[in-house]
């Protein structure tokens, strides 16, 4: 199979985001291919485990409130219907390689380069992706 039919670009909703976002769009208009986005949620839990002695509960929706709205607001600058959008709780790297294969897309676009900074080789999420990748991943180069 020479072209691409199902692209999932995975966005961390940062500033960076925006130019890997607009390497997707170029290749799905390039492939007539669907275009479908996901941004995970890491639980606080997961972050802080044991040792915050609090409920985070209420913490946790209000990230996600603000995740959902973001996510909405920058998939409808790229013509990403609701349907293909996707807000998910866990680890990005093994969220984003699971729902590429849930959706069968088959090809996954990430930054090179995100939150994690510029101090790695590869962005750790990058690198998690293509490890357990079911299909073609592409790093698109961001952050010099
Ligand atoms: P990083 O590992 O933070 O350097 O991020 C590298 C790339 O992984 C970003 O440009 C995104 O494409 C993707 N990524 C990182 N965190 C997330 C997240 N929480 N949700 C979706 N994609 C993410």
């Amino acid at each position: 199979m020479d072209e691409y039919s199902h692209i999932l670009v995975a966005v961390d909703l940062t500033e960076e985001s925006r130019p890997v976002a607009t390497k997707a769009c170029a290749l799905q208009r390039a492939y007539s291919a669907t275009l479908s986005c996901v941004h995970v949620i890491e639980p606080l839990s997961l972050a802080y485990g044991g040792d915050i002695p609090m409920d985070l509960s209420t913490i946790q929706e209000q990230i996600q409130e603000t995740a959902k709205a973001h996510l909405s607001e920058f998939a409808s600058t790229l013509d990403i219907p609701a349907d293909n959008q996707h807000l998910i709780f866990g680890r990005p790297e093994t969220e984003i390689d699971t729902l590429a294969n849930q959706i069968g897309a088959d090809l996954i676009v990430v930054g090179s380069h995100g939150r994690h900074g510029i101090a790695l080789l590869l962005g750790s999420t990058a690198n998690g992706v293509l490890h357990g990748a079911p299909c073609d991943v592409l790093a698109v180069r961001v952050g010099t």
